[in-house]
């Protein structure tokens, strides 16, 4: 079946279900729903890889409710994990949407509200659990959740859901699952150091991939410009927001510092509505920004990589990396906050000095240079601030020492010089810079 000629009425779901398909408008399914659905509804284990945007949420929800059609007993039988709050709420909406005309439960289990009314749910009975693993652990620690008939176990962003943040606590989920289930991973990205993780859970998954894992989206027009510094960056990012059509944007930062600081600077110099989100935030504004700029009333939204993962948000016009990911795969899903479903969208990266480097590693990884577009004229060069420029030089030193070992220093080679990279990042962490020197 190609996906040309593909129907959803070639799977073998249920009337309910394609009435729920009609209901959202989808014509044809995606190519990673041609691929996958019917695999996962012959009882396969599945790795899904497919860009972002592609409907990878409908290639596993679809053949999860046709397999529980209906409500049944008390304990939930899938379990679906994300790694973020607003991650498990989207696939929850999602579920909602698809399987409106079943009677199916799902519960959402997720932090930083209190966690009573999500124990209450869970000990009504339920269907599907969509979770963040830690609130999911929370709740089987207070005694309300029996996960013995969890026969199929998703996770989404599975690659994230892999890293060594979050393996711990996944690893403490699947002592409480039954050993014998079904498991499905889905994620844009898959490196393949993480897909030797994948084989603790599930002997002989199917491999479903439909487009090289690190393409990125089709629909997207991707360019850089190279710029000095941080106040530089205002100026550039104030001059596009007068010149560029931008009718929702997407401004992404690494920390959450600097995603407070970008947030203020558009308060004031840009007078523009705009939200920020970043993990420090509480749930509820969290929700609320998101909420706000999903419905179009701002047009602007400033986040750290919490975001950049799966949330759909339709025609963000622009994706704006005001600084680089040096988490590479984070590029792709960054980007891929816009060009969705089939819009294009356009990606502009904030390029200084030092992250020169990560932007070539990034272009290895997709495999495509990323146009280059001289700063326009009009633009004010501002001075580097002294402590953005160490921070930069700092950072090119490590860079340097990463591609080669002997590499000393150029500014500091005495006090560093016993130190690796990796060492160096973790002694010297947040530390004030003036303690730096006494190591
Ligand atoms: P991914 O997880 O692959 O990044 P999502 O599952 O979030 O993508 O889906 C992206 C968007 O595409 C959603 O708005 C979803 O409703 C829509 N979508 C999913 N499947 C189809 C389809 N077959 N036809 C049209 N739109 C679809
Ligand atoms: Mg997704």
């Amino acid at each position: 079946m190609s996906q040309d000629t593909a129907s959803f009425q070639d799977f073998k779901l249920n009337k309910q279900l394609f009435n729920a398909i009609d209901d959202l408008g989808y014509q044809k399914p995606s190519e990673i729903q041609v691929k996958a659905i019917p695999r996962i509804l012959n009882g396969h284990d599945v790795i899904g890889i497919a860009q972002t945007g592609t409907g990878k949420t409908a290639a596993f929800v679809l053949p999860l409710l046709m397999k529980l059609k209906y409500a049944q007993g008390h304990d939930p039988r899938a379990l679906i994990i994300a790694p973020t709050r607003e991650l498990v709420m989207q696939v929850y909406e999602n579920i909602l949407e698809l399987g409106k005309y079943t009677d199916l439960r799902t519960v959402c289990l997720y932090g930083g509200i209190g966690p009573k009314k999500q124990a209450q749910e869970v000990a009504e009975g339920c269907d599907i659990i969509v979770a963040t693993p830690g609130r999911l652990l929370d709740i089987y620690s207070a005694g309300v959740l029996q996960p013995k008939q969890i026969k199929t176990f998703i996770l989404d962003e599975a690659d994230r859901m892999m890293d060594m943040g979050f393996m711990p606590q996944i690893r403490r989920v699947l002592e409480l699952l039954p050993m014998k289930k079904q498991n499905l991973f889905f994620s844009a990205t898959f490196p393949e150091k993480v897909e030797k993780y994948a084989y603790e859970f599930t002997d002989f998954p199917e491999k479903v991939e439909v487009t090289p894992e690190t393409m990125t989206a089709e629909l997207i027009e991707q360019s850089l410009y190279h710029v000095p510094n941080f106040l530089t960056k205002i100026n550039l990012l104030k001059y596009l927001f007068e010149n560029e059509d931008f009718s929702r944007v997407l401004i992404f930062v690494r920390t959450r510092k600097n995603a407070n600081n970008v947030y203020s600077f558009i308060e004031r110099k840009i007078s523009e509505e705009v939200r920020v989100i970043h993990a420090n935030k509480a749930q509820s504004t969290r929700i609320n920004a998101i909420n706000e700029f999903k419905s179009g009333n701002v047009r602007v939204l400033v986040s750290t990589d919490v975001t950049a993962r799966g949330i759909d948000v339709e025609e963000v016009s622009h994706v704006i990396n005001f600084e680089v990911p040096n988490k590479y795969e984070d590029y792709v899903h960054r980007i891929g906050r816009t060009g969705r479903a089939e819009h294009h969208g356009i990606a502009i990266s904030f390029v200084d000095p030092s992250d020169v480097y990560h932007i070539n590693k990034i272009e290895e990884l997709i495999q495509k240079k990323i146009k280059v577009i001289d700063l326009p004229k009009e633009i004010e060069l501002m001075d580097t601030l002294p402590s953005e420029k160490k921070d930069m030089e700092q950072e090119i030193d490590r860079q340097k020492h990463l591609e080669n070992p002997d590499f000393q220093g150029a500014f500091h080679e005495k006090k560093k010089k016993n130190l690796s990279g990796k060492a160096r990042d973790k002694a010297f962490g947040n530390k004030p810079k003036d303690k730096r020197r006494k190591k």
